[in-house]
């Protein structure tokens, strides 16, 4: 399998865990604030095979915790199952970051045991998930994302939900709707946008703070621990 990023250490991708972090290509969405655009559009080229990244794993044995599954859409990688499961193989727990589109591959690599956790991107309220998704002429498939929610929630603490807020695209009646499908999610991270001019021809602002505290209290209505993250 090919593998399009390493991200050699991090302190911040797998909570309370040192971690390196795989990129994988290719995406359903198209997010217009994504920050790993030419990965989802699969416009990168792979910097790595599979046995460069577990040889590299070998030497990081005792080092590192886990690996952080990331992209792109990792769940749409057919060699991910396998790959995961070498990685557990060597003793590293496994993270999976994913958009939630594919809920049947989700549920087979938790129930396989490889996911020891998971985070869940929702990207808005369902009425606006197309158009903050960046597909605003395509139907989302809130049945499959709703699924993908309820096995995010059975993980409880080893589970999150993670909002990227935007300026324009969110607003408070927004986050009642989103704390209405998360009720009784463990946990919820609103991330505020940052520019870094990943994506062409976008011009995407930051959205204001004290209006992301007052979403971060909405939503603490429906979820036991609601926090900002990256202020
Ligand atoms: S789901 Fe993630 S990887 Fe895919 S386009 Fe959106 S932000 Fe980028």
């Amino acid at each position: 399998m090919e593998i399009y990023g390493l991200q050699k250490l991090t302190l911040l991708d797998y909570p309370g865990l040192t971690a390196c972090t795989v990129f994988l290509a290719g995406c359903d969405l198209r997010c217009p604030f994504c920050h790993n655009y030419e990965l989802a559009v699969r416009v990168s080229e792979p910097v790595m095979d599979e046995e460069d990244l577990t040889e590299f794993l070998g030497r990081r044995k005792g080092l590192l915790d886990g690996v952080v599954f990331t992209g792109g859409e990792p769940c749409l990688s057919p060699g991910l199952p396998a790959l995961m499961g070498k990685v557990k193989d060597m003793g590293f727990l496994v993270k999976l970051d994913t958009n939630g589109m594919h809920p049947v591959i989700l549920e087979e690599l938790i129930s396989d045991g490889l996911v020891d956790y998971a985070a869940m991107d929702i990207k808005n309220s369902p009425g606006k998930y197309a158009v903050t998704a960046g597909l605003p002429d395509k139907a989302i498939d809130m049945d499959a994302l709703r699924r993908s929610i309820g096995l995010i929630k059975q993980l409880g603490e080893k589970g999150e939900f993670r909002t990227t807020v935007v300026a324009g695209f969110h607003e408070e009646s927004d986050f009642e709707a989103i704390g209405q499908e998360l009720d009784g999610a463990f946990q919820y991270f609103l991330q505020p946008f940052v520019d870094r001019d990943t994506v062409p021809d976008r011009d995407l602002r930051a959205p204001d703070i004290e209006e992301l505290h007052k979403y971060a209290e909405i939503a603490k209505k429906f979820i036991k621990n609601v926090e900002i993250r990256g202020l």
